[in-house]
């Protein structure tokens, strides 16, 4: 998020609830972000409108929550735009034909010859059908990856006949048993009338039970017209989008996804055969969003099982006991540094000139192993003739007690937050 918007909603606080004017000013900065990630224009207004509907006049819990529940309630609302969970293609146990459309370039080969390895580890006898007549290498080049995967490529021949084609398929399955038909078809760089026609005969002779749009991640605002023109044409049932491992931040996605209304199936996310993985809107809205950080760390603190608080103890208990077990379990995750600047606006909450490293770590260790067991439970107890008494025992100076003591403070508060957006202990899990 861009420190704009960081400000917003820094300054949306204590006020109970939030108010029209703050929702207004907080998705000003939402849309710029949108249009930032490539989402349509259209359809970020109208997702702006509708987020700030949903936005005013919900109570604000804490001071500090306020902003990130603004934040929340967008990238919910991204999730459920985007489709809400990861969805798969209708699947029966025969007679499944996939019909994969979309322009020139976007990764209709290369998204079929990923399908057929990922349904043939799946134990599914595959056939794919090389239908693009169109580029003289496109019959070749699907039939390299057939090779490749382990599966047949049936070819249609140049100007072969819709019917013609539906007939040969029909004779290959009664000779070899396959269960999953994908067929790959011609595309264009831009939406044409001609090829439309033609896509729309084949789909009629072939009757496919899935229509797969494959679009480019990185077309950005043209997703919008692709999809809308692809879908009214040829009647999608569901999307693949391409290239997620480039810099697009997924905006075509949203764009694509909000204008047909079909469940996105799959992200592709390199060039190799295995590059591909179910869609996961969750993620892609905190792409979109900028928050992609916050999942990463997620993810580590899982790996690190981050809390090892006594479960019966209330997350706003939080001690400098607590710290000091926190503290060595965050050493296992990696850089201190790191970490802390994944977590959104915890920079901020740092003392000034607070970097965390390895040596920092072993001095607040330190200071806080200086303290009994009743001022970690109870840090309020610790006045000044106790702050100079450990700051004597550990080494230090009274000044960094005072600043291991106000930064627990803010970790408190933190805590809070994190419990709130469900990454802490307590919360309702963490995001997949
Ligand atoms: P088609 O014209 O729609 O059949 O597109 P192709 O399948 O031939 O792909 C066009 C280019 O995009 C090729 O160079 C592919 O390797 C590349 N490509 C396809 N999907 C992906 C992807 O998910 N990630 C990356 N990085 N490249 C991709
Ligand atoms: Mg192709």
């Amino acid at each position: 998020l861009g420190k704009k918007l960081q400000d917003i909603l820094d300054n949306v606080r204590q006020q109970g609830r939030l108010t029209e004017a703050q929702v207004k000013a907080a998705m000003r900065e939402i849309r710029m972000a949108l249009l930032e990630a490539d989402v349509n224009f259209n359809v970020a207004k109208d997702f702006v409108a509708r987020v700030s509907e949903k936005a005013v006049g919900q109570d604000v819990l804490t001071s500090l929550n306020a902003g990130q529940q603004v934040v929340k309630i967008v990238h919910d609302e991204l999730i459920e735009t985007l489709g809400g969970s990861a969805q798969q293609p209708q699947l029966k146990t025969e007679n499944n034909v996939w019909f994969m459309v979309g322009l020139q370039g976007a990764g209709k080969t290369t998204s079929t010859g990923k399908l057929a390895a990922h349904y043939k580890g799946k134990g599914r006898r595959v056939l794919l059908v090389a239908a693009d007549t169109q580029r003289p290498a496109a019959r070749e080049q699907l039939k390299v990856l057939g090779n490749q995967v382990g599966v047949p490529v049936l070819e249609v021949q140049d100007n072969e006949p819709p019917h013609v084609t539906q007939q040969r398929v029909k004779e290959y399955l009664q000779k070899d048993f396959r269960d999953l038909v994908i067929v790959d078809t011609a595309g264009r760089l831009q939406i044409d009338e001609n090829l439309m026609d033609q896509l729309a005969d084949l789909k009629t002779a072939l009757n496919p039970t899935e229509t797969l749009l494959v679009v480019d991640a990185m077309t950005g605002q043209e997703a919008l017209n692709v999809a809308e023109t692809f879908d009214k044409r040829v009647n999608l049932s569901g999307l693949i989008i391409t290239k997620m491992d480039g810099d697009a931040r997924g905006g075509a996605a949203l764009s694509a996804r909000f204008v047909t209304g079909k469940p996105i199936y799959f992200a592709g996310v390199s060039e190799k055969i295995t590059g591909l993985e179910p869609f996961y809107p969750d993620r892609v809205a905190s792409r979109i969003l900028g928050m992609g950080d916050v999942l990463t760390l997620i993810e580590r603190a899982q790996q690190a099982e981050l809390s090892a608080m006594d479960p019966n103890k209330k997350i706003t208990d939080f001690d400098l006991e607590d710290l000091l077990l926190q503290m060595k379990n965050l050493r296992k995750m990696g850089p201190l540094g790191d970490i802390m600047k994944l977590i959104p606006g915890m920079s901020k909450m740092l003392p000034e000139g607070f970097n965390v490293d390895e040596k920092q770590l072993k001095q607040i260790e330190a200071i806080i192993q200086s303290m009994t067991l009743r001022e970690r439970r109870d840090p309020k107890v610790i006045n000044g003739q106790r702050r100079k008494r450990i700051a004597a025992g550990s080494g230090r100076t009274v000044q960094e007690v005072n600043r291991l003591l106000k930064m627990h403070d803010q970790m408190k508060d933190m805590m809070k937050v994190m419990q709130r957006m469900g990454m802490g202990k307590g919360g309702k899990g963490m995001p997949k």
